[in-house]
């Protein structure tokens, strides 16, 4: 099985989705992932924090938008790496990008029909509107290329249409526990990584130069996917919700619905101390 990532920011497929995705690695499916802008703008953490000291390192104060937008190709292809992504596809467009294009649909819709992923990963079109518009921006270009690649003629485009099979969104900011709660809206779907939290962990800590390192990356998976995992029964989770329906034969129980214990819930909700068992670089 494959399947492609479609993000806006470097970091952003790891912090949404990086468990995932190396449990799926270690699976055997073959994991790509598609970045659309270089970040150099967003999280200049580094940057600013050499800036306000009294005499800056000018090489890294005095960075240009080239050196930046490097340095930060490193670090993501180190964390990919940890992760298992096989293939990494940054298109570099500029990180202030506010509206869809029509070229950037075209250039998606051809990854989606070169790569024919089973499943897509991004973020759902409504996270944080306001603050974070390029998210919105990204998936609404995925969900446009979705819908293009599955519209590519034989006759008249020279490849057949690709039918990805299921689209799961990240970045629904809440983790309600049934499906009655907030009227329904929430994640609806929780994939276990505590397996995995140290390679999640080891991946983030690539992103130093945007401060997602070290305690950041342990306070943000102890509070994200604690919280996610608190909704889940389980230590550690990534939240999804589906685009599409499912469809099952019979009605599906999963495994952890059946290993599910009430009243063991908080041994296992607290049985890895992400700090202690992996102390900050
Ligand atoms: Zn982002």
């Amino acid at each position: 099985m494959k399947i492609l990532t479609i993000y806006a920011h470097p970091a952003d497929t790891i912090t949404n989705c990086g468990g995932t995705l190396a449990r799926h690695a270690a699976a055997g499916d073959e994991v790509v992932a598609l970045i659309l802008t270089h970040g150099g703008r967003i999280h200049a953490n580094r940057y600013a924090e050499e800036w306000r000291k009294d005499a800056p390192d000018e090489a890294v104060a005095g960075a240009d938008l080239d050196e930046i937008v490097a340095h930060k190709k490193g670090e993501l292809d180190r964390a990919a790496e940890i992760v298992g992504i096989r293939n990494l596809i940054t298109l570099d467009l500029d990180d202030t990008m506010a509206v869809m294009r029509e070229e950037v649909v075209d250039e998606v819709a051809a990854v989606i029909a070169r790569e024919r992923p089973e499943i897509v990963i991004c973020d759902y079109p409504q996270n944080p509107v306001m603050t974070a518009n390029t998210h919105t921006v990204a998936t609404m270009t995925a969900l446009a290329a979705l819908g293009r690649a599955a519209t590519h003629l034989k006759n008249l485009d020279g490849r057949a249409e690709t039918n990805v099979r299921q689209v799961f969104f990240t970045s629904v900011p809440v983790a309600v526990t049934d499906g009655l709660s907030l009227y329904g809206v929430r994640n609806d779907l929780f994939v276990d990584i505590t397996p995995v939290v140290g390679t999640k962990l080891a991946a983030m800590d690539c992103f130093e130069s945007q401060g997602y390192a070290g305690l950041f990356a342990r306070k943000l998976i102890e509070s994200s996917n604690g919280e996610f995992g608190r909704a889940a029964g389980v230590n550690f989770a990534e939240a999804y919700s589906r685009l599409y329906n499912e469809t099952h034969d019979l009605l599906p129980l999963t495994e952890a619905a059946l290993r599910a214990d009430p009243l063991t819930r908080h041994v296992e909700y607290s049985r890895i101390d992400v700090r202690a068992s992996f102390p900050p670089p």
